[in-house]
């Protein structure tokens, strides 16, 4: 399981936000977690993936965990650290509890894995978090589709994305109010990126203009999750 997050409570004990391929978001407590002699302390760090020991019970009770990847190349690193304390929290916030999600869960390692041994651009970092966010929200169906005109119904060339409306529209039927055009490359790029099986971080486009569209229409997007 991947460790989002841990907060202390009263007697020491922790509180752990943890993704699992299985069991998807758990909070878990850890007795005497932040005593300075913890044993688990050092594994239990958050943006590690651990090996645990659950005992079930109304409150679900982590008694043992070893690290087994501890992304050191991402924690010595602050841009990277940045970057991925924000997507972990946002995708901690959608993954709920109880749902297996495996390709998100396999997007996550992955991403993490590159991000850990390679080098990146802000702008890639930036445009791989959005892609893995979409693809989540893909893998739970709350994702916008891109091929038809939710007006009309006619195929689309480029979209206009409606923040107020929540879809894409045709050029004709493009309402009034905050929109966000996607040129038809743009627009082709972020279906195969959405869709493909796997997350392809050496596919991510280099293009300002593609990048701009998409980060402009990644925000709008969060925007109005917001609103419903
Ligand atoms: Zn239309």
């Amino acid at each position: 399981m991947f460790i989002v997050k841990r907060t202390q409570e009263k007697d020491c004990r922790g509180k752990i936000t943890v993704l699992s391929p299985q069991r998807g978001r758990l909070v878990l407590m850890a007795k005497g977690l932040f005593k300075p002699q913890s044993k688990l302390s050092g594994h239990l760090e958050p943006l590690t993936v651990v090996d645990g020991l659950i005992v079930w019970s109304q409150q679900p009770l982590l008694s043992a965990a070893v690290s087994r990847q501890s992304f050191l190349g991402i924690k010595n690193d602050l841009a990277l650290t940045v970057a991925a304390t924000e997507l972990v929290r946002r995708l901690a916030e959608w993954w709920p509890p109880g749902q297996p999600l495996p390709r998100s869960w396999l997007d996550l390692i992955t991403l993490l894995t590159q991000w850990n041994s390679h080098h990146y651009s802000w702008s890639q970092l930036t445009l791989a978090s959005q892609i893995m966010s979409w693809r989540l929200a893909h893998e739970l169906g709350y994702a916008p589709v891109g091929h038809t005109c939710i007006h009309c119904g006619r195929p689309l060339a480029a979209a206009f994305w409606s923040e107020s409306q929540g879809g894409f529209f045709c050029e004709a039927c493009q309402p009034e109010g905050l929109v966000c055009h996607l040129s038809h490359h743009t627009l082709v790029m972020w279906e195969d990126l959405v869709r493909s099986e796997r997350l392809e971080l050496t596919k991510l486009p280099s293009s300002s203009t593609i990048l701009e569209e998409l980060t402009a229409f990644f925000n709008s997007w969060l925007n109005f999750l917001d609103l419903c």
